[in-house]
């Protein structure tokens, strides 16, 4: 994301550049003052690693026969797993349903494992779910939270034609779903305020141009659901506690993590779904268990597991700063984002741009990378505030 000054306040996402509106009149924000983020480096309470399963053609939403065993793929989603989740899962169980089968087996158990599950069980199917890891410990632990359906989710000149018109619809879709966890226990999904700040002098063409293009042509289709999600509107500056020259604000919809999969797992057992842990080796060791359909959810197991060489690693790092429940709201500065979730403020530094981490398999955190970020957020505040 980038701010850039241009006569009016632009705001780029993803590569979609959308006009923003200029501030209303008046010194005051429409609700209650913002509360600085209390950025120090001393309340990172983790840093964690994960690798993105990227796809240049996008996720993989397929059957495959193994004998009498049908095997419906649904995986390699990117930046964009938990995004699309519900509407990758729906195509995956339209598939899965086909043969008419009164189970399944799903394989995997982060937000695509999950959401197909619940699925499956709605759709009146018994489901077990096969797993090395439950989701404390899958990559989908590791997001950022935020939704962002088109991050890093196909390359335009891999992706088949149709990809776009395949994309919004999951879009879509998941967007509804996602809609449908608002307002419950543990706030598994929210909206929240997003600011985006500008430092004098600092234009957009001047902070990308320390970010190397990228060799891949990720697509963009933020303007295909424009109507989806709200604008941003320049707010006076001297009504926030930021330094910057110019600030803008939208609303983004969140997912607390923890509290998303906590709800997910519940409604699975809770409609009689079954777990167990298992490491698979070798498709073989699926089609013994002696399921009809089994939906693989594998994320970026699927290229040892299904020998999918197309899958990408990109390698992604968050901070976690001690949860501040008084800040309900996400930041953008210079390359810095914050989420503020309930389960820790994220924070997220966008420094190498789109490709930074591509092709990365290191799963050690940077403790210097995650102070610097923290720092360069806390440069965000005027002093005293
Ligand atoms: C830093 C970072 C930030 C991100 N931020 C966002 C964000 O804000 N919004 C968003 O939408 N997405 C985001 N993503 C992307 C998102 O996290 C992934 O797309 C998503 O987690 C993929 O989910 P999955 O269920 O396919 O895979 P996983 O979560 O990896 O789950 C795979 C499951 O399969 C199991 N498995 C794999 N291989 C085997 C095997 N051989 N045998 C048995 N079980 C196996 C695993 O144990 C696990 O249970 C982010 C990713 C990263 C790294």
């Amino acid at each position: 994301m980038e701010l850039n000054r241009r006569g009016l306040l632009q705001v780029s996402m993803g590569g979609l550049v959308v006009g923003c509106t200029a501030a209303p009149s008046g010194s005051s924000l429409d609700g209650p003052p913002l509360v600085p983020i209390r950025a120090r480096t001393d309340r990172i309470m983790d840093v964690s690693v994960c690798l993105r399963p990227f796809r240049p053609a996008g996720p993989r939403i397929e059957t495959e026969r193994l004998g009498d065993m049908l095997v419906v793929h649904n995986y390699g989603h990117g930046g964009s797993g938990w995004s699309l989740s519900w509407g990758s899962s729906a195509k995956a169980i339209q598939l899965a349903l086909q043969p008419g089968p009164r189970e399944v087996a799903v394989i995997g158990c982060g937000a695509l494992g999950l959401t197909s599950a619940v699925l499956a069980q709605r759709a009146g199917l018994r489901v077990t779910i096969y797993a090395r890891e439950q989701l404390p410990l899958t990559t989908s632990a590791h997001a950022t939270g935020e939704w962002t359906p088109d991050s890093r989710v196909a390359d335009a000149r891999a992706a088949a034609a149709n990809f776009g018109i395949v994309w919004e619809e999951m879009a879509r879709s998941a967007f509804k779903l996602h809609r449908d966890y608002l307002g419950l226990p543990g706030t598994p999904v929210e909206w929240v305020d997003q600011y985006s700040v500008s430092d004098a002098g600092q234009t957009g063409a001047a902070a990308s141009s320390s970010v190397a293009r990228p060799a891949v042509d990720f697509v963009h289709y933020g303007r295909r659901i424009r109507d989806l999600t709200p604008r941003w509107r320049e707010v006076p500056i001297g009504a926030t506690p930021f330094k910057g020259s110019s600030a803008a604000r939208s609303e983004i919809m969140v997912f607390n993590i923890a509290g998303y999969a906590h709800t997910l797992m519940n409604d699975f057992l809770i409609a009689g779904g079954q777990y167990r842990r298992v490491d698979f080796r070798a498709p073989a060791q699926i089609a013994a268990l002696g399921h009809k359909v089994v939906i693989d959810c594998t994320g970026l197991g699927a290229k040892a597991l299904w020998k999918d060489e197309t899958l990408v690693p990109i390698r992604g790092q968050l901070q976690r700063l001690i949860p501040q429940p008084d800040v309900r709201y996400g930041l953008v500065y210079r390359h810095i984002l914050t989420v503020p979730r309930s389960d820790g403020l994220i924070v997220q530094s966008f420094a190498g741009g789109e490709m930074e981490g591509y092709g990365e398999t290191n799963e050690t955190p940077d403790r210097a990378e995650a102070d610097q970020a923290v720092r360069t957020l806390a440069e965000a505040f005027r002093p005293g505030v």
